[in-house]
């Protein structure tokens, strides 16, 4: 049985128990991190920490718990759990006040914190890296605020049932014409020489691992354009590819029906992944 962290104890997962009142079970009203672990280390933690921060503080929420502390529990979550591949998942909410009301409850309030790990032995290794995934556009139906990594993952979900539900992998999301980005990742096609990639803005979440794989792509010498796409334009290119933290980098091999080149994985997101990896777990702590 796992050992799970909640407000400060760690305990049997069966044990860890949260109110009918907590505002993340009632409204949402919540943000999480996932991080992954290789080696039984974490990879960019500190990117993690970083984004966590920001989500808490657009939503005038609170932490916790320093985010030196935080690294700790997951180390011990990690050390506990016997994890050697896999992910630690990280949610913070408002917290449980005495009733359910729209408005925030007092600030005083205690956030209510969870972290638990998924143990995932051969994630880096992944067939599905060999094989590539199957994606189909949809709708983009969230809300406004998708930089903000917020628990509201209904829409996700239903994303990934439609996929499913056509023989595929994922869902792109098609906003305006172009693509924001996939229902749990980021999403990249291949011209060339040339990565490209949505901008940041409040439209899509500012991936950790999208960040670390755009400067490895530069520091390899290829070029990056970080602009919208269309599926039209995807369907065309050379290659395409998805990012995030328990995924790493994913080839995409078929959009909509429509084969990317010879409907295998192309080098680009390959030697991507490849770096990622090995770059990763020499930061890894
Ligand atoms: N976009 C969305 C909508 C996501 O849910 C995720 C993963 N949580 C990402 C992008 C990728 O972010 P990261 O690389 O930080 O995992």
């Amino acid at each position: 049985m796992r050992t799970v962290y909640l407000n400060g104890d760690y305990l049997p997962e069966t044990e860890a128990k949260v109110s009918i009142f907590d505002r993340g079970f009632l409204m949402a009203d919540g943000v999480y991190e996932v991080t992954s672990v290789l080696d039984g280390k974490l990879i960019d933690f500190a990117g993690h920490a970083v984004r966590l921060e920001r989500s808490l503080s657009e939503l005038d929420m609170r932490s916790p718990i320093s985010m030196d502390d935080l690294l700790e529990v997951h180390r011990e979550l990690v050390r506990l759990n016997e994890i050697e591949e896999g992910m630690v998942y990280l949610q913070i909410t408002r917290g449980a006040p005495n009733d359910r009301d729209f408005a925030y409850p007092p600030a005083e309030t205690e956030p209510t914190i969870v972290l638990f790990t998924q143990n995932k032995p051969g994630l880096a290794n992944s067939p599905a890296a060999l094989k590539g995934m199957k994606v189909i556009s949809i709708p983009d139906a969230r809300w406004g605020r998708r930089d903000i990594k917020t628990v509201q993952l209904l829409y996700p979900s239903m994303g990934k049932m439609m996929a499913k539900a056509a023989g595929c992998d994922d869902a792109w999301m098609v906003e305006d014409g172009a693509v924001t980005e996939g229902t749990s990742n980021n999403a990249y096609i291949v011209k060339g020489n040339t990565i490209i990639t949505r901008q940041l803005s409040n439209d899509i979440l500012h991936g950790i691992t999208r960040a670390a794989v755009l400067r490895f792509a530069k520091e390899a010498q290829m070029k990056v354009e970080e602009r919208a796409f269309t599926i039209a334009e995807a369907q065309e290119a050379d290659e395409a590819f998805i990012t995030s933290a328990s995924t790493f980098v994913m080839p995409v091999v078929e959009i909509d029906g429509t084969a990317l080149g010879d409907g295998t994985p192309g080098p680009v997101a390959a030697r991507l992944r490849e770096i990622y990896l090995e770059e990763s777990r020499k930061t890894a702590v």
